[in-house]
């Protein structure tokens, strides 16, 4: 599969803000945006200068990199979101939000985004009762998300049980059970506000 080549700590330094990709790191005092939160390279503490055009380079760059997703891929959440009902930026959010990776991530099965994509991708998740491997896939109201029956004894699901996850009011997840739900699909509010997808949108309608 595609991804980002570019070392995930640079990525957090280049947007100036944690991106949490790498797990319990990103929380503890090693993290580079604790010891580090310049703009990588020679010039990068001095650059000041921001073009209109630039704010909305760096604001989608950002987004891609939070949930790690590729430009062919992102640009299609932005066009599925501006031929749909409604406003073009909340509506690409949340397509973005209901991809399988985020939503085990957001349940708390894996401790990163990548780290859930991979446990996508790896066979151990069942939508619905049938094995999904696609960490793109898209998921629906009343979808029933499960840990694969053979995979339940592997100690990264082990550890899940009994456990207290804060997650978001659309989803649930029952650690005794290793089973979740979707229960809505995620509401503008239910979103990082630190994002500002209205930029997003003027520069693919460029
Ligand atoms: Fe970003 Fe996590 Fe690295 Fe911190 S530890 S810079 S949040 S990837």
């Amino acid at each position: 599969m595609a991804r980002t080549i570019e070392p995930d700590c640079r990525q957090c330094r280049r947007e100036g803000r944690k991106l949490f990709l790498k797990g319990e790191r990103c929380t503890s005092k090693k993290c580079a945006m604790e010891r580090r939160p310049v703009i990588p390279g020679q010039h990068g503490a001095s650059r000041k200068r921001v073009t209109e055009y630039g704010l909305q380079l760096r604001e989608k760059q950002k987004v891609k990199r939070m949930y790690g997703i590729l430009e062919k891929q992102f640009r299609k959440y932005y066009e599925d979101a501006a031929a749909a009902k409604g406003a073009t930026g909340p509506k690409m959010l949340s397509l973005i939000e209901t991809r399988l990776d985020n939503v085990i991530y957001r349940m708390g099965i894996g401790a990163s985004r990548a780290e859930c994509r991979q446990i996508v991708n790896h066979g151990h998740i069942c939508v619905n009762g049938k094995g999904v491997n696609i960490a793109s896939y898209r998921v629906k109201i009343g979808d029933v998300i499960t840990i694969k029956e053979s995979k339940r004894e592997l100690d990264m699901f082990k550890q899940l049980k009994g456990m207290k996850i804060v997650m978001p009011k659309w989803l649930e997840f029952d650690t005794e059970n290793l089973t979740g739900k979707i229960l809505a699909l995620p509401e503008r509010e239910d979103i990082d506000s630190d994002i500002k997808e209205q930029l997003i949108v003027e520069l693919y309608s460029r």
